[in-house]
C-alpha cells in the first residue's frame, strides 16, 4: 500500500476511534492501540508534508458530539497536551521551552484521568457547564454537573469567571455503580474515565447524581488577576474549588523528574486514576511568547506512565462470537490484578495475531490494560516454556452452532455465517436494546440471555410481543412483578425512538451510529430506506461501496423486511424527525450571545432556537462574537460588545430575523 493510501486509511480508522471515544463513551480498542496509530499518522505526515490537511486527526482535539446536549462555543478553546513518555522527551520539552523564554519555572501536577469541564461563573454563581467536545463547541451540561458536590455552586467573586478542571469517578464509586450495572443486565462501564464520561453525559441529571462524581479544577483562565499558575490555584482553593493537594511547584526541571519518580510510587495508592503528571510554566506572562500548537499549548505536557504490564497463566483459549458472527479467540487466564483490577480473560484478536506471536496454550504471558477497555495478551515468554504447551489452533467450527467458519481472502476474522446461531441471536437482541441503540432500560445482557434461552425472545419482534407474555414472565424465578412492568413500560416508551436508532440496532454489517443517523437524515422513512438502491447510498455522506451493498442485501432479504413490516405494526416510529432544520438562516454559522431578560422567551428558550437555526451559543462576549441579541437590563456583554464593534439586536431584532426564516 502507498503511503497516500495509508494516511488516508489512518486518517479514517482514528476519526472513527475518536468518535467511539469521545461522543460514544464506547471505545473499541485500547488507547496503545490508539496511540500506535496515532504516532505513525505523525510520522506519514512529517515525512510528507504535502499531504498535511488541517482536518487530519492529528491536529484535532477531541472527536465530535451526539445530538444529546446543547452546543455550547468556549470563550476560549479547551485544548489537548502534547505527551512525553520518558525523561529524555521530557527534558526536550524543557529544551524547547528554554529556547523560548530564559526564566521560569514550572508547576508540576497530576493528571486525573477523567474528562475536563469548563465551568463559567457570573457574579458568583455557576451559570453553565460545558464538555470540551471538539475543543472550540462543547456540550452543555449544567444541570448535571450541578449534582457534584464538590463544585461550588455559588462562589465570592464578582464580574465573570472561567474555570476548567477534570471530573472524574473515584475507585469506590466505580465500583458500586458497575454493580448495580450488573444487578440491572446491564454492559459494566470499562474503566473510571469510561464511567465519568458516560456518567456526567446522561440525559437524566437524578442518575448523575447517584453516580457520585467528583472534581479536581486545575485552571483559572483569568490570567490578569495573578501572575502564576500556582498563586491561581491557591486563589480558586479558596474561592471554594476542590484543587489537588498532590500539586508542587518545581525550579527546574530536574525537580520535574524527581516528582514524576514519586508519582510512580504514590499513584497506586490514590484512590483514583492518575496516568500521568502534567508540567505546567508557572508565570503567566510567559505563555503568549512559549505559544500554542493546534492542538495543544507548549508552555505545558504531560507525562505519561507506560500500562501496568502483569504476567499470569493462559490455561485456554475459547472463542467468543459477536453479532455479526465474528469469531474472536479469548485468552483464559489465571486471575491476575492489573492496573488496579482482577483479570481473568483477555482479548487474542484473531487468528494472525496468535500466530504471528506464537501463543501457546499453557504459556506465561504479559498481558495489560492499555486505556483500559479491554485487557490484551501482549507477548508469551517463550524462556519459561516447559515443552508442554500446545501450539494455537483456531476453530473450524462455530463453538456455538458448529456449522463450518469462514475467513474472506484478505480480511483477518473468522466468522459464523449461520444466520440460526444462537450466540450470533443472542447477541444481536443484547445490541438492539442497548443503551445507544433501541435504549431500552432493563433489557441487558443478562435478561435477554434468560429470556432468550427460555424461548421468550427469538427475534427482535419477540421484544414487543412480551407484554402479551407478561404473566409467564412474573411466574418465571428471578423476575418480580414490578420489574417485569417496567420493563414492558420501557419497552412501550422505546416505541417512540427516532428511525435512526432502530436502523442502528437492526444490526446492518457496517451500519454503526453515525452511519444509521446520516442515512435517516438523507432518506427519513424506513421505507425510503427500504427502496433506495446502493448508488441511493452512495450518496449519503461516508457511505462507501461496502456499507451500501451490506444495506440492500439486508433489505433483499425476506426475513428482514418481515421483521420491519411488524415492528412498524407494533407501531415503531418509522420516521426520522431532524431537530436541526435543513436550510441558511440568519443565524447559520454565526457565533451568538443572548444577554439580559427578555419578554417572549426564556434566555434558554431562545438560544435553543438559535441552536436549531444553525448558529452557536456563546456564553461570553469575544472577538468571534457575530451577534448579540440583548434584552433588557443587559450588563457587561452588552457593554464589551459595544466596545468589539460587535452587531447588536434587540428583542424586536431577534423577531423579525426569526420572521425572515419562515
Ligand atoms: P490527554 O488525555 O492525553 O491529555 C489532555 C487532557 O488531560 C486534558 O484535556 C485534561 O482533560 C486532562 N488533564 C488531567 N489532569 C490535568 C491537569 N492537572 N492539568 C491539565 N489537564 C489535565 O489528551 P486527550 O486529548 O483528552 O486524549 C488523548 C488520549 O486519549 C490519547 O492519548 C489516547 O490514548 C486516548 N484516546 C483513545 C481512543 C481509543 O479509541 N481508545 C480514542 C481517542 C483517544
Amino acid at each position: 500500500m502507498d503511503f497516500k493510501q495509508r494516511i488516508a486509511e489512518l486518517r479514517t480508522l482514528l476519526n472513527r476511534y475518536n468518535y467511539e471515544y469521545y461522543a460514544l463513551d464506547a471505545p473499541s480498542v485500547s488507547d496503545a492501540e490508539f496511540d500506535v496509530l496515532m504516532n505513525e499518522l505523525i510520522a506519514l505526515e512529517q515525512a510528507h508534508p504535502e499531504l498535511d490537511a488541517s482536518d487530519s486527526p492529528s491536529r484535532r482535539v477531541g472527536g465530535g458530539m451526539i445530538d444529546r446536549f446543547r452546543k455550547v462555543t468556549h470563550p476560549a478553546p479547551m485544548l489537548s497536551l502534547s505527551n512525553v513518555y520518558n525523561e529524555a522527551e521530557l527534558r526536550e520539552f524543557d529544551a524547547r521551552v528554554k529556547k523560548e523564554v530564559p526564566d521560569y519555572t514550572y508547576v508540576a501536577e497530576l493528571k486525573i484521568d477523567g474528562l475536563s469541564i469548563s465551568l463559567l461563573y457570573e457574579n458568583g454563581s455557576l451559570v453553565r457547564a460545558a464538555t470540551r467536545g471538539d475543543g472550540v463547541v462543547g456540550e452543555d451540561v449544567t444541570e448535571n454537573v450541578r449534582t457534584i458536590k464538590s463544585i461550588p455552586l455559588s462562589i465570592p467573586f464578582s464580574g465573570t469567571l472561567e474555570v476548567r478542571g477534570e471530573v472524574f469517578m473515584n475507585d469506590a464509586a466505580f465500583a458500586a455503580v458497575n454493580k448495580e450495572k450488573e444487578r440491572l443486565g446491564e454492559e459494566p462501564f470499562k474503566n473510571l474515565r469510561n464511567a465519568a464520561a458516560g456518567s456526567l453525559r446522561q440525559l437524566d441529571p437524578k442518575i448523575v447524581a447517584k453516580r457520585k462524581l467528583d472534581s479536581f479544577i486545575y485552571y483559572m483562565m483569568d490570567r490578569t488577576i495573578l501572575s502564576t499558575h500556582f498563586e491561581s490555584l491557591a486563589m480558586l482553593k479558596k474561592l471554594g474549588f476542590k484543587t489537588n493537594p498532590e500539586t508542587q511547584p518545581c525550579k527546574t526541571i530536574d525537580e520535574v523528574v524527581a516528582y514524576v519518580a514519586k508519582i510512580e510510587q504514590l499513584r497506586r495508592f490514590l484512590p483514583y486514576d492518575t496516568d500521568g503528571v502534567v508540567v505546567k510554566v508557572n508565570e503567566f506572562n510567559l505563555y503568549e511568547k512559549i505559544g500554542y500548537t493546534a492542538k495543544s499549548p507548549k508552555w505545558a505536557t504531560a507525562y505519561k506512565y507506560p500500562p501496568e504490564e502483569v504476567v499470569t497463566r493462559l490455561h485456554a483459549i475459547t472463542f467468543q462470537i459477536g453479532r455479526t458472527g465474528v469469531v474472536t479467540p479469548v485468552a483464559e487466564l489465571t486471575p491476575a490484578m492489573v492496573s488496579g483490577s482482577l483479570v481473568s480473560r483477555a482479548t487474542l484478536h484473531n487468528e494472525d495475531f496468535c500466530r504471528n506471536r506464537d501463543i501457546r496454550i499453557g504459556d506465561h504471558v504479559v498481558i495489560r490494560k492499555a486505556g483500559e477497555v479491554i485487557p490484551e495478551v501482549v507477548r508469551a515468554l517463550v524462556e519459561r516454556r516447559t515443552g508442554a504447551e500446545v501450539p494455537f489452533q483456531m476453530e473450524t467450527h462455530c463453538p456455538a452452532c458448529n456449522q463450518p467458519l469462514i475467513r474472506n481472502p484478505g480480511e483477518a476474522d473468522y466468522f459464523c455465517t449461520n444466520p440460526d446461531c444462537d450466540a450470533q441471536k443472542i447477541n444481536g437482541l443484547i445490541h438492539f436494546a442497548s443503551r445507544d441503540a433501541y435504549d431500552i432500560e432493563g433489557l441487558g445482557e443478562k435478561v435477554v440471555t434468560d429470556f432468550y434461552n427460555d424461548g421468550f425472545l427469538r427475534s427482535i419482534a419477540d421484544v414487543f410481543r412480551l407484554q402479551d407474555r407478561a404473566q409467564e414472565l412474573i411466574a418465571k424465578e428471578g423476575f418480580g412483578e414490578k420489574s417485569i412492568f417496567n420493563l414492558i413500560d420501557a419497552i412501550e416508551a422505546s416505541k417512540k425512538h427516532n428511525l435512526d436508532r432502530l436502523l442502528f440496532g437492526l444490526g446492518i454489517k457496517l451500519v454503526g451510529q453515525k452511519t444509521a443517523k446520516t442515512i435517516a437524515e438523507r432518506y427519513p422513512s424506513m421505507e425510503a430506506i427500504r427502496h433506495a438502491s446502493v448508488d441511493d447510498f452512495l450518496k449519503v455522506q461516508d457511505v462507501g461501496e461496502a456499507t451500501a451493498v451490506a444495506i440492500v442485501d439486508w433489505f433483499a432479504r425476506p426475513e428482514n423486511n418481515r421483521l420491519v413490516d411488524e415492528l412498524a405494526a407494533f407501531g415503531l416510529t418509522m420516521v426520522f424527525t431532524s431537530n436541526k432544520i435543513g436550510k441558511t438562516t440568519p443565524f447559520t454559522g454565526k457565533t451568538v450571545v443572548v444577554t439580559g431578560t427578555l419578554t417572549g422567551y426564556s434566555r434558554s428558550d431562545a438560544e435553543a432556537l438559535i441552536e436549531r437555526l444553525g448558529g452557536n451559543v456563546a456564553g461570553s462576549v469575544s472577538r468571534k462574537t457575530d451577534l448579540i441579541v440583548a434584552g433588557t437590563d443587559a450588563g457587561s456583554k452588552l457593554t464589551k460588545g459595544r466596545e468589539l464593534g460587535v452587531r447588536i439586536i434587540d428583542e424586536e431584532g431577534f423577531r423579525a430575523l426569526l420572521d425572515e426564516v419562515q
